[in-house]
């Protein structure tokens, strides 16, 4: 008995590093399409802003609430998207936050001590990742504050951002512990890209962005849409291109949604070839020299629709949403705790199998 003891002791030791690495290949390869680590956070792995780093704490509490709550049947949040304020500077014809969000009726924006107890509430239910969005989310001034707060051996956070105001804030959100910093970037032109988010100027300080990101280390993404149009005349393949002479860490690959300022453009759009999409994808997440592609509807193909399932949405006025993209709201957070809001938004989306019906994009 002794000696079976010292035995495993010592097969542990030996044999620990290569059982990691299976489950970390299964896990990535089906989520994201790769096995390639963008980079690191805390000296722990990192293979997408979207998952926990390997072998770290955040992941830890990942499994252990898989688990806890797949024997109970129940559904927890792993992700949570929040809109930390309803301005901003650009005005993108795409934008899913105008034209839908923004005109809830209720205005009253959350509070720092508001993003405070929703942190709490959202970690107590299981979220590991958090990504900041908004409006543009650098405009609130305490966004260092919320991203201080997170706890980080149960969580890590990510911030969506038009670029605009990344150089001098860059600093300040790698001290409060921010991961990664994923920065808009929809045309490989500056005039096109000043031309989509409307303003003059944009190209240039998302690149001036990035490189102060990288100075004072943190890791960068572009975020970038996909158009059949771009699969069609390269652009969507010079982009990651550029990312690549950028040195980011990853591309996150979105599609355009029927929802917000894009609604009325949506119909014309012609439906993209998925096939020619992972194609390309498939072809550099294979390349060691270029950065991770996190391709949004894959993930949607093989998991299907996550809204209330594993993932929900904050508005800056504190609604609860399935996901950015979806008009409809669940409960305010400021009148309901979010435990009982999640589990009547879970309990629904059970019942639908996806809200496909308010964002169209299934
Ligand atoms: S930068 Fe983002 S929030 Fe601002 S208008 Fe464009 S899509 Fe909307
Ligand atoms: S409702 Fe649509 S956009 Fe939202 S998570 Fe589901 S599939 Fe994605």
């Amino acid at each position: 008995m002794r000696f079976n003891n010292l035995r495993y002791f010592f097969a542990k030791i030996f044999y620990a590093g290569s059982y990691l690495d299976s489950v970390n290949d299964f896990f990535n390869q089906k989520i994201l399409g790769h096995t390639k680590i963008i980079g690191w956070w805390r000296g722990r792995p990192v293979y997408s802003s979207f998952l926990v780093p390997g072998l770290s704490k955040p992941l830890g509490n990942l499994v252990s609430q898989y688990l806890v709550k797949m024997m109970g049947e129940e559904n927890f949040p792993g992700i949570m998207n929040i809109g930390v304020i309803d301005k901003c500077n650009c005005n993108c014809n795409h934008c899913s936050f105008k034209g839908s969000m923004d005109k809830e009726s209720s205005k009253d924006l959350l509070t720092l001590e508001d993003f405070k107890k929703i942190i709490d509430q959202s970690l107590d239910l299981g979220a590991t990742v958090i990504n900041f969005v908004g409006g543009e989310p650098l405009l609130n001034k305490d966004l260092p504050k919320i991203i201080e707060y997170i706890n980080k051996d149960k969580a890590v956070s990510s911030v969506f951002t038009n670029g605009w105001f990344l150089k001098n804030k860059a600093k300040e959100l790698k001290k409060a512990g921010l991961m990664q910093v994923n920065v808009s970037l929809d045309f490989v032109t500056p005039k096109e890209h000043d031309d989509f988010r409307g303003i003059r100027g944009t190209f240039a300080k998302v690149i001036e962005g990035i490189k102060e990101c990288q100075k004072v280390g943190l890791l960068t993404a572009i975020s970038t849409t996909v158009t059949q149009e771009k699969l069609k005349n390269g652009e969507f393949e010079k982009m990651i291109f550029l990312a690549k002479k950028l040195k980011v860490n990853e591309v996150v690959v979105l599609d355009m949604m029927d929802s917000g300022m894009y609604s009325h453009m949506y119909s014309k759009d012609k439906p993209i070839n998925k096939k020619r999409l992972y194609e390309i994808v498939d072809k550099y997440n294979k390349r060691k020299d270029f950065p991770g592609i996190f391709c949004y509807s894959r993930l949607r193909d093989v998991f299907g629709c996550c809204a209330g399932r594993n993932y929900f949405y904050v508005s800056p006025f504190g609604n609860i949403h399935p996901c950015d993209f979806t008009s409809e709201i669940h409960g305010n957070i400021k009148k309901t705790p979010l435990k009982a809001i999640w589990k009547k938004l879970s309990i629904e989306r059970k019942g639908v199998g996806c809200f496909k019906g308010s964002c169209g994009c299934v």
